[in-house]
């Protein structure tokens, strides 16, 4: 036994005392088929330097340390972080795995140069926890992680979609995103309300630099705020009034009248570079 099934799962629950809770998105994997689709779809092999965020039980700690891979696992919450280094060691002596009990949300240096990000993350901080990751860690060179079902059809999702928004397009800044199959909810313990996806990325060269990328961000912020409204009256709120607004969105090559969800993050940047 090298992974964590049902029985183990609630053992650990027990012995630790504890009540998974929702506030900080406690569902844990208790399905070893779905921990090594998981490690198989991410690309981890014995080379792989990885870092995962909210190993909880070590579900998904033990799949990638199964390959050989070098773990770096952020945890918040003390008491699981206290317990995986245990749970590996009983499982699978001699791997390679730092644990830091630390809040994914802000950490700012992780031991070592971990190129490949693989999560079952937690839910209701997906998306800052990705875009905080890949604006800090430069290193991250791709990831393979599982979110709740909408929000990874989001952030995979291209202009014209429906479901186009914010998270799409500051999640395109860094690369290119793609959905990688649904995960049954039945593969998690407590069984969530919302059903998971995956979604991979690769990250390519940024289109701009950080004061950029920051002037880019804050007119998404603006288009996806009114995204119903034209862009000419969504934007003025950073840009000025309307008549400046449409000044640079013509100066930079788009209309006036299209709406946020139309636009790439490199439109929105070309309107960004359109500044004095
Ligand atoms: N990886 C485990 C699995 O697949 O079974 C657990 C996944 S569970 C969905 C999310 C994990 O993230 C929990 O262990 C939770 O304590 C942790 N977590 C929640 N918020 C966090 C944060 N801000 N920083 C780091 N870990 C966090």
């Amino acid at each position: 036994m090298t992974l964590l099934g049902p029985a183990e799962i609630r053992d650990l629950a027990e012995l630790l005392g504890i009540q998974p809770t929702k506030k900080l998105g406690q569902n844990f994997v208790i399905d070893a088929n779905t921990v090594r689709r998981i490690v198989r779809v991410a690309g981890v092999t014995a080379d792989t330097s990885v870092v995962e965020v909210g190993p909880g039980l070590g579900s998904l700690t033990l799949g990638l340390l199964e390959t050989g891979a070098e773990v770096v696992a952020v945890e918040i919450d003390k008491r699981l972080a206290a317990q995986l280094p245990l749970t590996v060691d009983e499982l699978q002596p001699g791997s390679r795995l730092t644990v830091i009990t630390q809040d994914a949300m802000v950490i700012k240096e992780l031991p070592g140069t971990p190129t490949v990000l693989v999560a079952n993350l937690p839910y209701n901080v997906s998306v800052p926890v990705l875009l905080h990751f890949l604006e800090t860690f430069p290193a991250l060179e791709s990831a393979m992680v599982m979110v709740q079902s909408e929000v990874g059809q989001r952030i995979a999702a291209a202009p014209g979609s429906k479901v186009y928004g914010t998270p799409s397009a500051k999640a395109a800044w860094y690369g290119e995103w793609k959905t990688a199959g649904q995960v049954s909810r039945q593969v998690f313990w407590p069984v969530p309300n919302v059903d998971s996806i995956l979604v991979g990325f690769e990250r390519r060269e940024l289109p701009g630099t950080e004061d950029e990328r920051l002037a880019t961000f804050a007119l998404v912020d603006a288009a996806f705020q009114q995204r119903r409204k034209m862009l000419r009256q969504s934007l003025s709120v950073v840009l000025g009034d309307s008549a400046t607004a449409s000044a640079r969105i013509e100066a930079a090559g788009l209309k006036p009248t299209a709406r946020g969800e139309e636009l790439t993050v490199r439109d929105f940047l070309a309107i960004a570079r359109t500044a004095g």
